[in-house]
C-alpha cells in the first residue's frame, strides 16, 4: 500500500444485492473498473434509485450493482489505482496493491453470478460497441459454449457495433513475446473461467453525455431481456456490425510513424501502408478490414495498433445454444 493510501476502506468494493422471489439469472453490473469511466456509474446509481423507490422491482434471480469497482482511481479521476485493473485480473494469495485486493473481492463477486456486463468508455470519440468473448465459429479450437448467450445479450444492448477475438489476439501476441498470458486476462475472461458469460460495454468517449445514458437504457434492457423485472422483452437491434480483432502490432522504435492520423475503425484495405518502421519499411494491411486503437504515444515493445476483419455472420439474437456452437 503507499503513503498516499492511509485508509484501507479504498479497496472496499460496495455491491448492492437485490434478490426476486423467483428463480432466474444471477446479473452483475460493475462501472469504473477503470476509474475515468464514469458512465457505467452514474447509469448504477440512477437504478439504484429506481429500484431504492420502487420504480424498479426484481422479481427474479438476482441483480448485483458495483456502481465505482476501483474506488481509488475513481476518486482519483485516472485509469488504474496501482495498475490496470483489467489486466492480470484474478484472485491472489498475497495481494500486494489496491487492484490485487479488488481484484480478489471481485473474483469472489463474480462467481456468485452467471452473468457480467461491465461497462466501459474509450479516451477517444468512437461510437459504442460490445466486446464479447471466443469465437464459436469454427475457427475457434475450444468454442464457448455459451457464445451464443453474450451474442444475443449484445444484440439486446442498443448497440450497433461487436467486436470479438480481442483475448485470442493479445494471447498471440504473449506467445510471440514469450511473456504472461495471464496478463491479458480482464473481468470478461475471468467471469468465463468460472462458468459464465460476460460482455464487455463500451459506451463511447469518456465525457460523451451520450455515454451514461446509453450505459442505463443497456442495463434496463439486459434486466427485462434476462426476465429481472417485469417488462416487456425488448427487440434486438436488427443491424449489428460483427468485427473480428485478428492481429496487434507492436511499436519497435520511437521513430516509427504512422502515415496518418488514424482514428478507430478507419478502413483499411489489402495492401494499403499503415505506418513506417524506423527504417522505412512500410508496414501493409494484411487485408481488407479495420484499424483500431491506434496509439501514436505508444512505448517502442508496447500495442500500437489493432486489426479487425468484418464477419459477414450475423449476430444471434436468441440465446438457445447448442452444446458448443
Ligand atoms: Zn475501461
Amino acid at each position: 500500500m503507499t503513503a498516499d493510501r492511509p485508509d484501507a476502506l479504498r479497496t472496499f468494493v460496495a455491491a448492492h444485492k437485490f434478490r426476486g422471489p423467483l428463480p432466474g439469472a444471477r446479473l452483475i453490473v460493475l462501472g469504473a473498473v477503470h476509474g475515468n469511466e464514469p458512465c457505467g456509474s452514474i447509469a448504477i446509481e440512477r437504478i439504484l434509485q429506481e429500484l431504492a423507490c420502487g420504480e424498479l422491482e426484481i422479481i427474479a434471480g438476482q441483480l448485483t450493482l458495483v456502481p465505482v469497482a476501483n474506488r481509488l482511481a475513481y476518486e482519483r479521476g485516472t485509469r488504474n489505482g496501482d495498475r490496470d485493473l483489467n489486466r492480470n485480473f484474478a484472485p491472489t494469495s498475497n495481494p500486494s496493491d489496491n487492484e490485487d485486493f479488488i481484484a480478489n473481492e471481485l473474483c469472489v463477486l463474480l462467481a456468485e453470478h452467471t452473468i457480467l456486463i461491465d461497462i466501459h468508455s474509450f479516451g477517444w470519440q468512437s461510437s459504442p460497441m460490445v466486446l464479447l468473448g471466443q469465437d464459436s465459429s469454427a475457427r475457434d479450437p475450444q468454442p464457448f459454449a455459451f457464445a451464443c448467450h453474450e451474442e444475443a445479450l449484445a444484440a439486446h444492448l442498443g448497440v450497433s457495433r461487436a467486436l470479438y477475438g480481442w483475448l485470442a489476439t493479445n494471447m498471440q501476441r504473449a506467445h510471440r513475446r514469450g511473456s504472461s498470458i495471464q496478463y491479458c486476462k480482464g473481468t470478461t475472461d475471468y467471469m468465463r473461467s468460472v462458468g459464465g458469460y460476460a460482455v464487455t460495454l463500451e459506451c463511447g468517449q469518456h465525457a460523451d453525455p451520450l455515454a451514461p445514458e446509453l450505459a442505463y437504457n443497456a442495463v434496463r434492457n439486459a434486466l427485462a431481456y434476462l426476465r429481472l423485472i417485469a417488462s416487456k422483452t425488448p427487440q434486438p437491434k436488427q443491424e449489428i456490425e460483427l468485427l473480428r480483432v485478428y492481429e496487434v502490432i507492436d511499436k519497435n522504435s520511437r521513430k516509427d510513424r504512422f502515415v496518418r492520423e488514424w482514428n478507430s475503425f478507419d478502413r483499411l484495405y489489402l495492401g494499403d501502408a499503415v505506418a513506417y518502421r524506423s527504417d522505412g519499411t512500410p508496414v501493409l494491411s494484411p487485408a481488407d478490414g479495420f484499424i483500431l486503437f491506434p496509439n501514436t504515444n505508444a512505448e517502442p515493445g508496447t500495442e500500437w495498433f489493432y486489426l479487425a476483419e468484418p464477419d459477414p455472420r450475423a449476430l444471434r439474437k436468441r440465446g438457445v445454444c447448442s452444446k458448443g456452437k
